[in-house]
């Protein structure tokens, strides 16, 4: 995937190119399914975790408590180990981020958030089976609201909150960021995660 839309993570990008010259270091694609039931939407590659590996939340330490629960409850195969060209294999569910350049510091302005939002709305439209979007953090539902053109007003965000969209044949779904801040604080705990993922089960 190529793409310098956003001239301060095509900026930053650049500097890592030199920083990290064995990083990957360009915008990370979607991974998983590729006729996924399950949509897994985070906010950004890390600089040393999805942007050194090239695949979503590999290396990051969210990746752990991610994997780690797809492998238990079905919805990936394999290893987990922490490099894009481990086994680890997805079953019908699949992990993007609302932005796919990792943004200095952590975090992305509203814009890089927009103007990434085509390539969300492209993937979620372009998944024929798709039943159900997993969104991890605020960011990230925003942005899937976006996506699907639904006015942020109707559909606050709130941890393990599952709504349906009739019109798109489609279940919203919330969850806490998997990020080492939300499980260090006990903002997101391993049981709270997981019972996010029975719902999900509940439904499909
Ligand atoms: S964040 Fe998205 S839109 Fe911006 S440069 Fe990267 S891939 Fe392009």
């Amino acid at each position: 995937m190529h793409c310098t839309k956003c001239p301060r993570l095509a900026a930053f990008l650049e500097e890592n190119r030199q920083k990290f010259p064995d990083f990957f270091n360009a915008p990370v694609a979607s991974f998983g399914d590729e006729d996924p039931s399950l949509l897994i939407v985070g906010l950004a590659p890390g600089l040393k975790g999805a942007n050194q590996t090239g695949r979503p939340f590999t290396k990051d330490f969210a990746g752990h408590l991610l994997y780690g629960t797809l492998l238990k409850f079905g919805w990936a195969t394999g290893k987990y180990e922490e490099r894009a060209d481990d086994s680890l294999c997805l079953i019908k569910s699949r992990i993007t981020n609302a932005v796919k350049c990792v943004p200095p510091q952590n975090k992305v302005t509203g814009e890089e958030i927009n103007t990434c939002n085509a390539y969300l709305a492209s993937e979620i439209s372009s998944f024929p089976h798709l039943k159900v979007i997993l969104s991890l953090g605020v960011v990230s539902h925003k942005a899937v609201l976006k996506a699907l053109h639904l006015k942020q007003k109707d559909y606050p965000f709130k941890h393990g909150h599952f709504v349906l969209i009739k019109e798109k044949n489609l279940y919203l779904i919330d969850s806490y960021h998997c990020s080492r801040y939300n499980t260090s604080t006990k903002v997101l705990t391993k049981e709270m995660f997981e019972d996010v993922f029975l719902k999900i089960k509940s439904v499909l």
